[in-house]
């Protein structure tokens, strides 16, 4: 696999010297089979470097960074025993490349409102906690089709939108933007500017702009059901995301399909000190159309709604964002009897909140039930009462009933609420997908992964386990993608290299989902084996199977406090994380009473209905099969995502929290340098840098140029005069070298790039 490499700092260079005072093109004899164009800013051996800078003809200038004229706020900072640096837009352009540079550059930028940067292709991301006027339609037209590298435009991720939808386009190759970063570091915004900028630059006819305009409805829907107030972030993603959008052959939007990662439903029924619940349950009360339903209480007079204590969000009008759910779903193409039904069991879960039971004999009876809950739930009052009052379980065919008590009907009301929340959520959006589907000759695809950042709250329970597990995967998939293949690739060409030591997080993924002997493994057998289990048990099994792991903390004793109670940690890539084992079990097992099933089946509201289908008692007798656990599902679901990542052309955007406050203008030094470092990112200028950014399969590059025979090209008559721009002339330099002189060939290039501008200014 014979590849072409480019470096991109070159090209940027290229634009704003004289072409003769430029890099060098270098073929290196052990690598002969391909081509390699080399800047002088890539680690070279001084030889190679005085060979490669004695082919420049009238050399004069060295190849300094980028961006000219401004005073170097570092020499200022640092002091004058350290090199001198000047803010890049591209952190390979660094002139040294330490963690102190990549800091400071990320910084200096921040602090003039330049909120993006790059690392070759990959793209930076800094939060701004305020709206910039950076993502209007004048500036998607100035990032229209340009290059990334272009010197003269800002970092923008409208450019990894430009270059990732063309690279689709015209190549037709899938591609998937992976974004991540801690929770509240910009992840589903910078996911909403990628759709909106490609929204903006395909095509317009009436029936592109209908497919387009329920794609982009998709996102205040789904928001309004998966997204919710917590401490991190006003606006917390609680599920993750998993966007195609599907194209037609012309480069137009013709469908999407969503597929969702676990949503954090335990949060229906239990929030956080300061946090919120799923904010349509505010927007239904806030917008009038609870009441409408029946609710007469406010936001705050609810048990569901008011644990945090918090119920309104600054900044957030949730009246104004329920009229957006609302006409989202009818763009969507939701009916208006869907609405109704979905908002009722919406409201209809505020108010199951409200049941109390009381003891009666040796079991349950409801003692408090709001008469609009049985309207909403579509139920009469006996099917309510003994459904949350009894457990059915199939006993060699037969149904044994046993009553519960009072606490078991608490818990069970909990846990249909959660049950129910959930069931809508993915309902919601298997509907949204049927609405969005594209026809059949939809072939290429652009993917957006939005998923829930790492997150570290006072008290972490299975929820954080599976959203911290799921950043540890994304990160695997970074470093073997970016760090390690990038690496490994060097070394099988042939090509001189030093290699950058770097965390790789495998240790971490394996500890958490090896097979027979992870924590989620273990998890499973305590969760299913026969007779009494219990989240202890599983934590001391833990302890004895990782004590000595160096990412697995537990307890040594009673008197050791560097482990809070009833908990172990984990030193994940981003930081350690103690998670209390409370609820683990239940969480895994994650079972429903079958009498919560049928009452729901049996409901006169269809969307709710629909969502319950083991619910019809028809289906009972006989399967008893254990369904998988939710820990199992939720790793299976992981490692299926990294393999469809791996089969599309990644970007990446790595998003950066500047502050824990959410406040503008404000950079927190250590949170930064935390996530510097625990992104990888100077690892990833390192490698990026000593390498070369661009590089293609030769074959395809020969066939997208037709470069290398007159005979595949004919039609050009212009001349290569015609073409000023400086980086052409240097190609030619390097085709000269490799290719021999050639005036059609040249000129065949010049046109093919001119015509396509992919990649590269002109
Ligand atoms: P994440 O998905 O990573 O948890 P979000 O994308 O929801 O974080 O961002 C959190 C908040 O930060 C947003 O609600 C918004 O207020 C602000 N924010 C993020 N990115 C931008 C941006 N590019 N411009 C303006 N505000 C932003
Ligand atoms: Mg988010």
């Amino acid at each position: 696999s014979s590849r072409l490499f480019l470096d991109p700092a070159l090209l940027q260079a290229q634009v704003s010297i004289p072409p003769t005072t430029v890099a060098t093109a270098v073929t290196d004899q052990r690598v002969s089979h391909k081509f390699c164009i080399v800047t002088t800013q890539s680690i070279m051996a001084p030889s190679k470097l005085k060979r490669a800078n004695s082919q420049i003809r009238g050399s004069g200038h060295s190849l300094q960074g980028s961006r000219p004229g401004r005073e170097s706020v570092h020499q200022r900072r640092r002091g004058s025993f350290h090199a001198k640096q000047q803010a890049v837009y591209d952190l390979i352009l660094l002139q040294n490349v330490d963690e102190q540079a990549v800091i400071d550059n990320i910084k200096e930028l921040y602090d003039d409102d330049i909120i993006y940067s790059y690392i070759g292709n990959v793209v930076i991301a800094v939060n701004p906690f305020k709206s910039l006027n950076i993502y209007d339609d004048k500036t998607i037209e100035e990032y229209r089709g340009r290059s990334a590298f272009d010197p003269k435009l800002k970092p923008h991720i409208f450019s990894l939108a430009d270059n990732a939808f063309n690279d689709m386009k015209y190549r037709g190759r899938d591609q998937v933007v992976i974004i991540s970063g801690e929770s509240g570091a910009g992840k589903t915004e910078s996911s909403k500017k990628i759709m909106q900028y490609i929204a903006a630059v395909s095509g317009s006819s009436d029936k592109v702009n209908a497919v387009k305009n329920k794609l982009l409805n998709t996102n205040p829907v789904l928001e309004a059901f998966g997204n919710a107030k917590t401490n991190r972030n006003d606006n917390s993603s609680r599920f993750g995301k998993y966007m195609d959008i599907q194209f037609s052959f012309s480069g137009d939007p013709s469908g999407g399909v969503i597929t969702t990662y676990l949503l954090e439903k335990a949060r229906v029924v239990r929030q956080g000190e300061g946090e919120r619940n799923f904010h349509i349950f505010y927007q239904l009360l806030a917008s009038g159309k609870g009441k409408q339903l029946g609710l007469t209480g406010a936001a705050n007079s609810y048990r569901y709604l008011n644990q945090g204590q918090s119920t309104s969000v600054s900044g957030m009008n949730d009246a104004n964002w329920f009229k957006e759910v609302d006409q989202g779903f009818d763009f969507i193409g939701f009916s208006a009897d869907e609405k109704e039904s979905l908002f009722a069991a919406v409201a209809a879960i505020i108010l199951l909140g409200e049941a109390e039971f009381g003891a009666q004999g040796q079991g349950a009876k409801v003692t408090k039930v709001d008469p609009a809950l049985l309207k909403l739930l579509g139920c009469t009052d006996d099917q309510f009462n003994r459904a949350l009052t009894h457990n059915t379980v199939i006993v060699n065919n037969q149904q044994v009933v046993s009553d519960l008590s009072p606490t078991q009907a608490g818990d069970a009301r909990d846990a249909m609420a959660k049950a129910l929340y959930d069931r809508l959520f993915k309902w919601v959006y298997e509907r949204i997908n049927k609405a969005i589907a594209a026809p059949q000759n939809a072939i290429k695809a652009v993917i957006g992964l939005d998923i829930y950042g790492f997150e570290i709250f006072k008290s972490n329970s299975f929820e954080q386990f599976c959203i911290n597990y799921c950043n540890e995967k994304l990160q695997q998939l970074f470093i073997e993608l970016v760090i390690k293949t990038e690496q490994d690739e060097y070394l099988a060409e042939g090509i001189e290299w030093t290699p950058i030591d770097y965390f790789n997080n495998k240790i971490i993924c394996d500890l958490i989902e090896g097979r027979p002997k992870g924590i989620v493994a273990l998890l499973d057998e305590e969760s299913i084996r026969p007779g009494d289990k219990s989240d202890d048990v599983w934590l001391e099994k833990l302890s004895s199977a990782f004590g000595a792991h160096e990412h697995f903390k537990a307890r040594t004793g009673p008197g050791d406090k560097s482990v809070p109670e009833r908990s172990f940690m984990l030193v994940h890539y981003a930081g350690t994380v103690s998670y209390t084992v409370t609820g683990f079990l239940e969480k895994n097992t994650d079972t429903l009473f079958k009498d919560i099933s049928r009452l729901m089946f049996e409901s006169t509201n269809p969307v709710i209905k629909a969502c319950f289908p083991e619910g019809d008692e028809k289906t009972w007798a006989g399967a008893s099969k254990r369904p998988p656990t939710a820990g199992k599902s939720f790793v299976d679901s992981m490692k299926k995502m990294i393999e469809l990542l791996n089969t599309k052309i990644p970007s990446y955007v790595r998003c950066i929290k500047p502050n824990h406050q959410k406040a503008p203008k404000m950079m927190d030094d250590e949170l930064l340098k935390h996530q510097v470092q625990y992104l990888g990112l100077t690892e990833n200028v390192r490698v990026r840098r000593a390498g070369f950014c661009f590089r293609e399969a030769k074959e395809a590059f020969f066939t997208r140029y037709k470069l290398l025979s007159d005979a595949t090209y004919t039609g050009w008559k212009g001349s290569v005069d015609d073409v000023h721009a400086p980086w052409v002339h240097h190609w030619f330099q390097i085709l000269d070298r490799v290719v021999g002189p050639s005036t059609s060939l040249r000129a065949a290039m010049a046109k093919t790039m001119l015509d396509q501008s992919i990649s590269m200014p002109v």
